[in-house]
């Protein structure tokens, strides 16, 4: 048979029209096929029990933490809560899953999405990213500021799912036990004090299409992003064991916090003089009403029970993330070096610097791998790989010089 008239023995597609075209003693199958049929083997080991659901090893909440703490520097009341949360959601998964069918239970587990409250760039993602990786399931990460501009909601919120789903690559079963973390989800806060009708309702409709796939429910999500294939039917994803976390800054809610604890306070008669309340770090008293308050609709806060905040990070903080995380950004800047047989120093004073400038800048901790960026641009770009080992010794002279060359204002955009 001459090469070119190979054909995919299932579609009939022709060898020009596929990417891969594997042969087998009388017959043809390309990837297309290879997959869809990996697909219907999945559903049907589902359908007939089959199916061997990937176990996990489920750590303790201690142990959670503990691993947290080697990437996510301070926020210990998040890292607590979040460990909590993340065992108890498994623990359900475990249970659920390892009932037989016809054993019922009294006490139903409800699952227990998360919100994470606190300043842009100051572990949020951080925190669900390394969850994810510790357990090794399926995470992606969602925009909830694109689902409003796109006005109709419902095929976008689908489209987090399908999201979720090449990330898991496309085995259903590892989605629906996989981690969606929901970014910016303040700002689709109703305003009730913004004059525009329209806004109002649209930041409304995403909550409520949210609501949908929070709460648990079998969507209907095309398996897009991929390459197109007409026999394609949708996939449904049930999204009961799938864990949503929130996050947001929520800005100014500390107004909405304060006035809340200004009435109780005022309502149980303490004393001002014996304020219990540390009004410099007003977040740590968030509590579900303030969402409410601020714009999210009772059923959305009701999906989120989980709700947790995030310090701002100050100068300690920040120099202790240059350098203490297990891939903190000195320790791979040093690797990237050493792969080239150079030893990379660099003095304390340079890691105040960095920090400084980042604090001056307003940076926060996103501006840290900036201004190394920029500090270290000239030795990288320079490189030669070293047949002995040397060494690039980075002092406060060297730092400022980098620096100087460049406008570190620019970096504030970005
Ligand atoms: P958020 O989601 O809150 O906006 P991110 O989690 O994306 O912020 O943080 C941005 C970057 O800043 C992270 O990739 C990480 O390098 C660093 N970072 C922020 N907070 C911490 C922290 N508490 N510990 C370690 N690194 C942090």
């Amino acid at each position: 048979m001459a090469k070119d008239s190979r054909k995919c023995s299932f579609c009939g597609r022709d060898e020009k029209s596929v990417d891969i075209l594997i042969s087998g003693t009388s017959a043809h199958i390309c990837e297309r096929c290879i997959e869809q049929a990996q697909l219907i083997v999945k559903e049907e080991r589902i359908a007939k029990g089959k199916h061997k659901i990937p176990s996990f090893k489920l750590l303790k909440p201690i142990a959670i933490k503990e691993h947290l703490d080697k990437y996510v520097i301070g926020q210990e009341d998040a890292k607590k809560v979040l460990s909590v949360a993340v065992y108890n959601h498994y623990k359900r998964i475990a249970h659920t899953s390892s009932k037989d069918s016809s054993g019922h239970d009294d006490v139903e587990l409800e699952k227990s999405n998360i919100i994470l409250v606190g300043e842009t760039g100051t572990g949020k993602t951080l925190l669900a990213r390394t969850i994810a990786r510790m357990l090794q399931v399926p995470f992606c990460i969602a925009d909830a500021t694109v689902l409003t501009e796109a006005g109709y909601v419902g095929e976008d919120v689908e489209s987090i799912l399908a999201r979720l789903l090449q990330v898991a690559d496309y085995d259903v079963t590892a989605a629906e036990r996989g981690i969606i973390f929901i970014d910016e989800v303040d700002k689709i806060a109703r305003k009730s004090d913004n004059p525009s009708l329209t806004r109002d309702v649209s930041g409304e409709g995403v909550q409520q299409a949210l609501l949908k796939i929070l709460e648990g429910a079998v969507v209907n999500v095309p398996p897009q992003g991929g390459r197109k294939h007409p026999e394609q039917k949708m996939i449904q994803i049930n999204t009961q064991n799938i864990l949503f976390i929130c996050g947001g800054a929520f800005d100014g809610i500390e107004k909405k916090i304060s006035s809340r604890l200004q009435t109780n306070l005022i309502g149980y008669g303490i004393n001002k003089e014996h304020d219990p309340i540390e009004r410099d770090n007003l977040l740590q008293y968030i509590a579900p009403q303030d969402m409410r308050s601020y714009g999210l609709i009772p059923e959305l806060v009701g999906r989120l029970p989980v709700l947790t905040y995030l310090n701002p990070l100050d100068k300690d903080t920040l120099r202790q993330i240059l350098t203490q995380p297990q891939n903190s950004l000195i320790k791979q800047y040093k690797k990237l070096f050493e792969l080239d047989n150079i030893k990379m120093v660099i003095d304390d004073e340079v890691l105040d610097y960095i920090v400084d400038k980042a604090i001056e800048f307003k940076l926060g901790a996103r501006g840290l791998r900036s201004i190394c960026e920029l500090i270290m641009r000239d030795a990288m770009f320079n490189i030669t790989s070293h047949e002995k080992k040397d060494k690039l010794h980075i002092d406060i002279d060297y730092a400022r010089k980098q620096l100087s060359k460049t406008n570190i204002s620019r970096l504030k955009v970005a």
